[in-house]
């Protein structure tokens, strides 16, 4: 561990900043109330909790009610995809849109989904490594149910036309999902000015630490909790809320927006 290292692959995950990890000691140490609690302890857990929760919103441009935080970008991916799935195919929408070169967590969901009798249709990226939004208007269905299009590709980097998509979702009344994983703090994320209708993030590739990431759901969308348990994250999140990793995540997405300007 000691040894001198060069990292070269923070596609694959990112080292904790510094100042992500000063604004998550004091909730590992003294705070570790639990915001569901009503006593002090816990209400300073709850108060900070919804800090982080405004920060996150304001980064991306959205309200903190649509803000709802998660284990990580692969929960998000599966949360998004798999509640607005089963929801959408009671009314009779059995059809979903991606790309070929989507992240795992979206590319496996989508093959469960074709199991239990989904039908999928993976869109090409052709030679530049980028879906055509006219590709996703042809393809869209009286039966599609959602289109996720990952906004930045992990492994060539290839930015998609996100808003463009968005435009053409909203156009046509299907639900547009985006893992934007590796996209914060390399292009500015405006869910509203996007059109984008839910947004994957993971702590852990902008140097915020491995297990927590969120999902952005619009308003507009009632999604069905994918973990159920207590009434955490209005209801639809059950489970303890890891408020280190929170608040940490909140000041790497701020970071990361901020940086961006600097960095191109
Ligand atoms: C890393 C990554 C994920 C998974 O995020 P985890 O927090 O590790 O679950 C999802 N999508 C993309 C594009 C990623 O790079």
């Amino acid at each position: 561990m000691l040894k001198t290292r060069i990292y070269l692959d923070n596609a694959a995950t990112t080292k904790i900043s510094d100042s992500v990890f000063e604004a998550m000691l004091p909730w590992l140490k003294e705070g570790y109330g639990n915001a569901s609690s009503i006593y002090s302890l816990g209400r300073e857990s709850a108060i900070e909790l919804n800090k982080a929760r405004a920060k996150c919103a304001e980064a991306l441009g959205c309200e903190p009610r649509e803000i709802f935080f998660t284990g990580g970008g692969s929960e998000s991916d599966n949360w998004a995809i798999k509640s607005t799935a089963h929801a959408l195919a009671k009314k009779g929408k059995k059809h979903l849109i991606t790309s070929v070169f989507e992240h795992h967590a979206v590319l496996h969901c989508m093959e469960s989904l074709e199991k239990e009798g989904f039908e999928v249709t993976y869109l090409p990226v052709y030679d530049n490594g980028i879906v055509k939004v006219e590709d996703v208007k042809n393809a869209i269905r009286e039966d599609t149910a959602l289109v996720s299009i990952m906004y930045a590709n992990n492994e060539i980097g290839t930015i998609q036309p996100i808003a463009e998509i968005g435009a053409v979702c909203r156009e046509k009344g299907v639900y547009f999902h985006t893992d934007a994983v590796q996209a914060v703090g390399n292009v500015h994320i405006n869910v509203t000015e996007q059109n984008i209708d839910m947004l994957s993030l993971s702590g852990h590739k902008i140097h915020a630490p491995k297990g927590v990431g969120l999902l952005y759901v619009n308003k507009k969308i009632r999604l069905a909790p994918y973990i159920e348990g207590g009434a955490q994250e209005s209801g639809r999140r059950a489970g303890t809320e890891n408020l280190a990793g929170i608040v940490g995540l909140a000041v790497a997405l701020t970071e990361a927006e901020a940086g961006i300007d600097a960095k191109n």
